[in-house]
């Protein structure tokens, strides 16, 4: 067991994560190493809860704008949620981890039904449960998703694990004076309109007070770092 700062915690994998290099679906290079990274924090005691987007594959509002309805397309995207988390649960289960799927879109016969009891339940055994199927609602964002999911089972964290590692005032990627905030308050992000989430997710986790860590989850030990209460990318709260 190592010194962890946090006891349960909720990681949000963004779907484009597991593209890796491809322009679309999952590599399965990043899938594992993904995998690697959840054996790792699993062995150090945490319990972890995990939601996946589907960025990979579908998003409503993609699929609008090539004539599909809204309310289809975003079911599409949680759909497609369904299958990252499958291709997760496999690998973790070739790791020899106790996971498990709950899907907030009832399929029976491939996951279990979501339930914030019993998803608490599974996680107080020590099982990692992937929460798939978004928030089951259209217009909603799997990072929504992740705050409810985390407020829900009572998450001591979330962990926002990007290709980018943490939030700047401006894209980094555009100006290379960006600067990165060590610690902001959801207010910030709110007054400073920061893309960290969206703003139904920030104020979720703000109104429950459930911190937020962001932060690149391509360089190997972050997360590890941060449950640790290491000062790792940024923390909202
Ligand atoms: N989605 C939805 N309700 C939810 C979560 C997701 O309708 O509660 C749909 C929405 O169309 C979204 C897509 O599923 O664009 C994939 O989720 P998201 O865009 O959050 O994935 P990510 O950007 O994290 O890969």
């Amino acid at each position: 067991m190592t010194n962890l700062k946090y006891k349960r915690v909720l990681l949000k994998l963004s779907g484009e994560a597991l593209m890796g290099d491809l322009d679309y679906g999952i590599d399965p290079n990043v899938l594992s190493s993904t995998a690697d990274a959840i054996v790792e924090l699993k062995d150090s005691g945490l319990e972890m809860g995990i939601v996946i987007g589907a960025g990979n594959i579908f998003r409503g509002a993609g699929l609008q704008q090539s004539g599909i309805d809204r309310v289809t397309g975003d079911y599409m995207g949680m759909l497609a949620t369904v299958m990252n988390c499958l291709a997760l649960q496999d690998n973790l289960l070739k790791k020899g981890v106790d996971v498990v799927v709950m899907s907030s879109i009832s399929m029976d016969i491939i996951t279990e039904s979501y339930n914030p009891l019993k998803a608490r339940e599974h996680l107080s055994k020590g099982k990692v449960v992937i929460f798939a199927g978004g928030s089951g609602s259209p217009f909603f964002t799997t990072d929504s998703a992740g705050a409810l999911r985390a407020i829900e089972t009572k998450c001591d964290c979330m962990i926002k694990a990007t290709n980018v590692d943490g939030v700047y005032d401006k894209d980094p990627a555009k100006f290379d004076d960006a600067v990165k905030y060590g610690n902001i308050t959801y207010d910030e992000v709110i007054q400073k309109d920061l893309k960290v989430m969206d703003l139904t997710a920030i104020v979720l986790c703000r109104d429950h007070k459930m911190p937020l860590k962001v932060l690149n989850m391509g360089v190997k030990g972050n997360m590890q770092k941060a449950v640790q209460g290491e000062e790792i990318g940024t923390t909202v709260n």
